[in-house]
């Protein structure tokens, strides 16, 4: 068994939503971000590509390629779950952590849930999510942007 951590932020800027998890979130912002700047989504693929010994998500896919401008950040899980798998791993399971003061998680904590089995191919129970806020302490107490943490634990089948 391995296991890899990740942790991503990305500063509120212009826009009506963020993505969250692969989910389209209403937001009285949106995110600056060369890709779609999905904090959950960046934080998983690089505990994804932690646990297997594989770097980063900037090695595999770096700002500088025009090619992830404004990508899906779907397309990174997808990329880094067939690595895995090229290497004869499976998730046993994810622990996910949302920070941040807005938006709330609650009113889409299940399609957000939803989206990342879906994107994983793992069970249900397999997946879990959290929120936490920083007592309005700190950048992201003040709003200026939001973060997320990501475990995630493999094995060999
Ligand atoms: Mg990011």
């Amino acid at each position: 068994m391995r296991v890899g951590s990740g942790f991503d932020v990305h500063a509120f800027g212009r826009g009506d939503h963020v993505m969250l998890g692969g989910v389209r979130v209403p937001h009285s912002q949106g995110v600056v971000a060369y890709s779609d700047g999905d904090v959950l989504l960046h934080a998983l693929c690089d505990a994804l590509l932690g646990a297997a010994g594989l770097g980063d998500i900037g090695q595999h896919f770096p700002n500088s390629d025009p090619q992830w401008r404004g990508a899906s950040s779907d397309r990174f899980i997808t990329h880094a779950v067939a690595l895995l798998r090229e290497r004869g791993y499976s998730i046993v399971n994810v622990d996910l952590t949302l920070i941040c003061e807005a938006p709330r998680l609650s009113a889409h904590r299940d399609q957000i849930l939803n989206s990342i089995v879906r994107l994983l191919g793992i069970p249900d129970d397999a997946v879990n999510l959290k929120a936490t806020t920083t007592e309005k302490m700190g950048y992201i107490g003040r709003r200026e942007g939001l973060a997320a943490e990501a475990v995630v634990l493999i094995v060999r089948s």
